[in-house]
């Protein structure tokens, strides 16, 4: 068992975890505050008044684009991944609210094939036109390959780095495909857990002067790269579409959602679980943050739904106990990790190399070798 004192009693978060320490009563700093926030979590709490304007907004939004059935080819565009969410989100649409969306899918490059193999079960069943931008790869791998090797904070995840780059040039891509073919809405699937940077809808002010990041001027990075972003041209010519995240506001229950996309065959059974359709560059930032901090950011999220329901403690202590030695000896998705580690012109020795030689000079060198250690142990 990993011992009780070292692990917050109230939720899963252990002692020593970036930015976590137990009071004298045992218990993190986020059970003991519900306001408590750090560098890598905070939760947004979103007010009523808040969400029942948000509620408003969408049923005009929908009544806008009935009304532009037929007058226009597209009423919207969907950010489409593969992935339960936008899976269902397409169904609704098209299905639900008889519209006729535009489903556009970014190929990272780095897309799971049970996510590929989603997408043509789904686009065999519903009526819908889609495009696949497949020529941005190159400038994805750029992008992984500078934030995996350059990462060099003593507190902030990777994790968080990787998934906010690269949902913003995802959404770039999207956006500009919009943009082109003067569709006023883009809809991306997120569903209401994933309120972490943005509720319902992401401001224009956000998509204009915060999505192109500073990196992309370093010379690693060519004109095409910079184009996958919104160009002066764009923000100057081209009508900015209104970016909405729509499950913020309707009804969701992943049980449901799960339902759906498998009772329609859109997915096949079984093949609707996040940790299948995550792709690899988020395995591979997990194994680098678990060997570089002794901790991983999901921990975050479990310990929140944690708190939130007491009594799945138990079954998310013991997931810890057992994933946790894996992702630390990289023996969670151990292909598909040294994969893309080869791919970004690297290798597992030469990576563990790099995050020793971090850790060497992190002032918190000695509780991040504790909190290893309390992992590595667990194993049989
Ligand atoms: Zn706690």
């Amino acid at each position: 068992m990993i011992e009780q004192q070292s692990i917050c009693g109230n939720c899963i978060l252990p002692d020593g975890f970036l930015g976590v320490h137990l009071n004298l009563d045992g218990v993190c700093e986020f059970c003991a505050n519900p306001d408590h926030k750090n560098v890598n979590w905070s939760r947004s709490i979103i007010n009523t008044e808040r969400r029942q304007n948000a509620i408003i907004d969408w049923n005009n939004i929908i009544l806008k684009m009935a009304n532009n059935h037929r007058k226009v080819k597209y009423e919207c565009v969907v950010g489409y991944s593969g992935g339960k969410d936008s899976t269902a989100l397409l169904d609704y649409l098209v299905n639900g609210l008889d519209l006729k969306p535009l489903a556009v899918t970014s190929d990272t490059g780095y897309m799971t094939n049970i996510a590929k193999e989603n997408i043509k079960d789904t686009l065999s069943k519903i009526q819908v036109d889609h495009i696949m931008v497949e020529n941005v790869a190159t400038t994805f791998t750029k992008l992984y390959r500078y934030l995996f090797l350059n990462h060099k904070s003593n507190d902030i995840f990777l994790t968080r780095y990787i998934c906010d780059y690269c949902s913003d040039l995802i959404h770039s891509i999207i956006v500009k495909e919009a943009i082109k073919n003067e569709i006023p809405y883009v809809l991306f699937g997120y569903s209401p857990d994933q309120i972490f940077r943005y509720f319902f809808e992401i401001p224009q002010e956000e998509i204009i002067r915060k999505w192109r990041p500073e990196i992309i001027d370093n010379p690693t990075f060519d004109d095409k790269d910079r184009k996958c972003y919104l160009t002066e041209e764009d923000i100057n010519h081209g009508r900015i579409p209104r970016v909405i995240l729509p499950y913020h506001v309707i009804p969701y229950r992943e049980e449901d959602v799960i339902n759906l996309v498998e009772s329609k065959n859109y997915i096949k059974k079984g093949h609707a679980d996040p940790l299948l359709t995550n792709c690899n560059v988020v395995h591979a930032a997990t194994f680098y943050d678990f060997n570089r901090y002794g901790g991983i950011l999901y921990a975050y999220q479990y310990a929140e739904l944690v708190r939130q329901n007491p009594q799945s403690r138990k079954k998310w202590l013991r997931t810890l106990r057992i994933v946790a030695p894996l992702i630390l000896e990289n023996k969670f998705k151990e292909q598909e990790v040294i994969e893309f580690l080869e791919k970004i012109g690297t290798s597992p020795f030469e990576f563990l190399k790099l995050i020793h030689n971090q850790i060497e000079k992190d002032p918190n060198k000695s509780q991040i070798e504790t909190i290893k250690n309390l992992f590595r142990k667990r194993r049989r």
